[in-house]
């Protein structure tokens, strides 16, 4: 599949119509809470979401390669009606705007549904695409959502289309690798940042845009309802903004200076010792929910018999179904209830960790092709079954492209509340709280379920590793019928998802250090056990893999320290770096922006402070300057 869509791989039986689902958000640089500590919207200048930006782009293309028509479609308020106008200025013919104080607070699920009923009244559509995931909320969880209830095939993060017929072969950029896929039409997508180039429309095409192309919908147009925050199975609770001050101390000078104070520095911020292994039951952030008290007396009493809780272990990731396994106990232990392990007989990775029953799901005869593995959506269906039947009390999934649409399909089909991308799980009053980071990192909100089924994405990485003792696993096997929908033909791992998430030490990487040079960082790497991130820029050039990408697109990562070396620190990068402990820089330009966002800086060519820095490092006699892990092998 070719990266980009060309003309001649585009080959449709007749014109496409082809449905954007898109999102207005805020601009994450101007975040501010208001007094009531909600987000402040107002005065607040938005945007289209980036991702949404390749989903007009893509669209458009596609309805007039084929001769057929691109709708756009955006719930939210009247100033929504904004990114309809440049999606139209930029090439969609036509634009529905949901927007009714009824479907205020509407959460991923409500959202889903009204997104679901507008296709459906508006339709019919071969093609729906969206963004991959939003930058306020982050959960990717409307698209597999949407097409959960509209019984359609579901495919993530796409980054290359070919279309022959009704046929459709996908290149999917995934956590920590790529997959290839066919389906066919109709089906849902979602598309990643390097899809194709973003829509873009200055204000005086967008304002140019006659009023009449879009159509304003409101609830009563889509049904009964109920929609909102009455149709949302999730709640918001306390948010807090995570503080970010910096010391932004900027060295100058001679370098071997400069890194004598540098080092200082480090020292005195403890940015050269270990952190404590994490001991508590949430995953260490630093403002958990209030009084919470995970295996309290009363949270046990409270939950009257609660229902086991679930976990969904993605084939070839242990080490992220041992993180969810560890959680899963200490809820479980909280409420007096069990673990029950859900996975696939067909990847029989090691015994689960603490899991009191296993359950192996087994393409039913006939169904999956041999040798194929079941789908997320074979999965989900199996899992809403079970829980229609014998609900559990929590389901929780990994937070990676499998995990979100096995989760967000069975949260829909049950009508049950999902949180995303959770990074701290804690059991209060005998309910379930997860903490859920939104742009980037900056705030944390605590977000509790109202359904009878909880659901959880969690972040792979942030929860502690926990020791489970090994029990006699009750084991049975379900048999699902494969569907088919969505064939995998190559998958290609080339990172691991875990490895940034977990460094204590992060060296970020930017275009100031062309690849062939990256040996050179190898032994600062080694002395501090960190791996390496990037930024966007050197992604995009294929110097590292995507999974390396730090920043409001990329990864957010919480290293006890982070070395940013011969990158700008564009506030998108940074973003990504916010929790972490301690930013020392490294730039030959003194104007360069990531001086602000850093403790502490170093003026210079980063070809002689990093064996300078290294050498210091090495002198001193702190045993946490040990390299405890192998440091990230660097492509290019
Ligand atoms: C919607 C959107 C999303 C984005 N998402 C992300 C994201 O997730 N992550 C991300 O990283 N970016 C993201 N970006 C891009 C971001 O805005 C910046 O363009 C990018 O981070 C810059 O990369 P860079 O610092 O490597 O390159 P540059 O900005 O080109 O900086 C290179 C730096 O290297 C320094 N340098 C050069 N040579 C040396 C030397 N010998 N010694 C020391 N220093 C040297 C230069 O002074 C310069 O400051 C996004 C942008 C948009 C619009």
């Amino acid at each position: 599949v070719p990266e980009e869509t060309h003309a001649h791989a585009v080959r449709p039986d007749g014109p496409l119509r082809v449905a954007v689902l898109v999102k207005q958000v805020p601009l994450a640089e101007n975040l501010e809470l208001a007094p009531d500590g909600r987000l402040r919207r107002d005065g607040v200048p938005l945007e289209m979401n980036p991702y949404c930006r390749r989903a007009v782009s893509k669209g458009t293309e596609l309805a007039s390669l084929s001769g057929g028509t691109c709708t756009v479609i955006t719930l939210g308020p009247p100033s929504a009606d904004d990114v309809l106008r440049e999606a139209l200025a930029w090439g969609a013919d036509r634009g529905v705007h949901l927007c009714d104080p009824e479907f205020a607070g509407s959460d991923t699920l409500a959202t889903a549904r009204a997104l679901a009923a507008t296709i459906r009244l508006e339709g019919p559509f071969d093609l729906v695409l969206a963004g991959r995931s939003s930058t306020d909320g982050e959960t990717g969880q409307v698209g597999p959502e949407v097409a959960e209830l509209l019984d359609l095939p579901f495919a993530g993060g796409v980054r290359g289309l070919a279309l022959d017929g009704g046929r459709l072969r996908l290149r999917l950029e995934q956590d920590d690798g790529s997959e290839e896929v066919e389906t066919s039409l109709p089906a849902i997508l979602t598309v990643a940042e390097r899809l194709i180039e973003p829509a873009k429309a200055d204000e005086d095409r967008r304002r140019a845009v006659p009023a009449g192309r879009i159509s304003v919908l409101t609830g009563r147009d889509l049904g009964r309802g109920p929609w909102g925050s009455a149709g949302s199975p999730t709640e918001v609770g306390a948010v807090r903004l995570l503080p970010h001050e910096r010391e932004g101390i900027v060295l100058g000078g001679e370098v071997a200076s400069q890194v004598e104070e540098a080092v200082r520095v480090l020292r005195r911020r403890g940015a050269l010792r270990p952190r404590q292994p994490a001991v508590a039951p949430t995953a260490g952030l630093p403002a958990g929910p209030a009084g919470a008290t995970t295996g309290s007396d009363e949270a046990s009493d409270a939950s009257g018999g609660a229902g086991p809780v679930a976990v969904l272990l993605e084939p070839g990731r242990p080490a992220v179904g041992a993180e969810l396994l560890g959680a899963a106990r200490v809820l479980a232990d909280a409420l007096g209830s069990s673990v029950v392990a859900w996975r696939l007989a067909t990847t029989p990775d090691a015994e689960p960790p603490g899991a009191d029953e296993v359950v192996e799901l087994v393409a039913a005869s006939g169904s999956a092709p041999r040798g194929e593995e079941l789908a997320a959506e074979d999965v989900a269906t199996a899992l809403t079954a079970r829980s229609r039947e014998d609900p559990p009390w929590a389901v929780l999934a990994p937070s990676t492209e499998w995990g979100r649409e096995v989760a967000a399909r069975t949260a829909a089909a049950l009508g049950a509340g999902l949180v995303g991308d959770a990074m701290g799980l804690d059991v209060v009053d005998g309910d379930l709280v997860a903490a859920k980071p939104a742009f980037s990192g900056a705030l944390v909100a605590d977000i509790t379920c109202t359904s009878r089924v909880r659901l959880v994405t969690v972040r792979p990485g942030v929860l502690p590793l926990r020791r489970t003792a090994p029990r006699a696993a009750r084991r049975s096997r379900v048999a699902v019928a494969g569907r088919g929908r969505v064939r995998s033909l190559e998958r290609r791992r080339d990172d691991d998802v875990e490895m940034l998430a977990r460094a204590e030490v992060v060296i970020g990487v930017g275009t100031g250090v062309p690849p062939d040079e990256y040996a050179r960082l190898r032994p600062l790497a080694a002395l501090l056990g960190a791996e390496l991130g990037a930024t966007r820029k050197v992604t995009d050039k294929g110097w590292m893999p995507r999974s390396r990408q730090v920043g409001i697109t990329g990864r957010h990562v919480a290293p006890r320290l982070y070395v940013a070396v011969g990158l700008s620190g564009k506030f998108n990068h940074v973003v990504g770096v916010r929790s972490a402990g301690t930013i020392l820089a490294v730039n030959d330009d003194p104007a360069a922006p990531v001086f602000a966002h850093a403790d502490v800086g170093i003026v210079g060519d980063w070809r002689e402070v990093v064996p300078a820095l290294e050498a210091a490092l090495r002198d001193l006699d702190v045993p946490a300057v040990s390299g405890h892990r192998a440091p990230a092998a660097a492509a290019g």
